[in-house]
């Protein structure tokens, strides 16, 4: 079997040129001609010797997975369906802004987390993604976008781990993945611009602090334990308040001053004022001065699995200001892609639903193994 080099941070290309007797310089140039150029056929890296293309062409691949479907949205979203084998597709969106250009990307096929509210989490979960299928995310829709607007230039500023999964129970694969996005000899993206979202798996929050850090948000969506237990599971495992110590300890490497929390906004559920002002207290009681945080609030879509409600117009608008008033900066996310089912929280819309049981079963092991 070929060794699929997407799979490959540099440091890891490099170790694996020098077991085809090629010097780090050698790696250096094939990595660029893979993620700057978008290249996958070796005859083209015309800089590189004929012999090492050659040891390339018999042993190695750039193989990204198939594309099932792209869609456009009347907003100019774009969603990608990729087929990841075995009868398991993920999805991964791109969202253009007049500033930016913003990839979400899946880490897992299907979640095991199980969030109510959550279309992946109620799909189940198949397995953890590869290193080259996180990867190939982004190789495929950067490279797709600059041939479809006819630019050279890079067009993705910014990748989100918030596509379909929980990206710190794929750590492994993700780390290099990672590394990937910010290398100037790849992408180059700066680690402000490339967001980890978890729903809070502690111990590898402090990993990846230590080992990568870049720009950190934490789905909250609940001001209580009795609460947040009961939207997602992984709560009864590492409650509020070592979630938030955790946060709190992920700044002193952060790239940016702040951690942002994701609230989703559920009718009734997580909308009221009391909740609110609950959440301000949760804030205020972690002692740390200055603005450490910021909330992003996010209209809940329905989906056909859920029996919740998003919150009216007026009612986020409402909870936005108790928290912007007792200084919490807070923004409300506009929604996006609706049309093609690309919003947040509903991709799994085109991929083929996981049985409740292996769902149950999934649910049991987050809880019982170690993250
Ligand atoms: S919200 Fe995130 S962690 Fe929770 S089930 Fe959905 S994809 Fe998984």
């Amino acid at each position: 079997m070929k060794v699929n080099l997407l799979d490959f941070d540099l440091e890891n290309l490099a170790a694996y040129c020098q077991t085809l007797g090629e010097k780090r310089f050698r790696a250096t140039q094939l990595f660029r001609w893979i993620h700057q150029a978008g290249a996958c056929d070796f005859d083209g890296m015309t800089d590189l010797a004929k012999s090492f293309r050659d040891k390339l062409k018999t042993q190695a691949c750039i193989c990204p997975p198939n594309v099932i479907s792209r869609k456009s949205s009347a907003d100019g979203t774009i969603k990608w369906l990729f087929d990841v084998g075995n009868g398991d597709a993920i999805e991964t969106v791109f969202i253009a802004e007049a500033d930016r250009g913003t990839l979400c990307v899946s880490s897992q096929a299907g979640c095991p987390m199980g969030c109510l509210f959550c279309a992946t989490g109620h799909q189940g979960f198949s397995r953890n993604l590869k290193t080259s299928e996180i990867v190939a995310q982004l190789w495929c829709a950067e490279h797709d976008l600059r041939q479809h607007i006819h630019t050279r230039e890079r067009v993705i500023t910014n990748v989100v781990m918030m596509g379909m999964g929980e990206p710190l129970q794929n750590y492994r694969e993700l780390l290099p993945a990672l590394r990937v996005m910010l290398d100037d000899h790849a992408y180059g993206l700066s680690r402000r611009r490339v967001t980890v979202s978890t729903s809070g798996v502690l111990p590898k929050m402090d990993a990846l602090g230590r080992d990568c850090p870049v720009a950190l948000a934490v789905s909250l969506h609940a001001p209580n334990d009795t609460l947040r237990s009961h939207l997602m599971p992984l709560n009864l495992k590492y409650p509020l308040a070592d979630l938030l110590s955790a946060c709190l300890r992920y700044l002193e490497h952060a790239p940016r001053d702040f951690v942002t929390f994701e609230y989703c906004m559920l009718d009734g559920v997580n909308d009221q004022d009391k909740d609110a002002h609950e959440l301000v207290a949760l804030i205020r009681a972690q002692g740390h001065p200055g603005a450490w945080c910021k909330f992003n609030l996010i209209p809940f879509n329905s989906f056909a699995a859920s029996n919740l409600r998003g919150s009216s117009v007026e009612r986020i608008k409402a909870f936005a200001s108790i928290l912007n008033n007792a200084g919490l900066i807070t923004t409300i996310r506009k929604t996006r892609g609706g049309d093609i089912s690309a919003a947040c929280g509903l991709l799994a819309g085109d991929v083929q639903d996981r049985t409740r049981v292996k769902l149950r079963m999934a649910r049991r092991q987050v809880l019982d193994q170690e993250a």
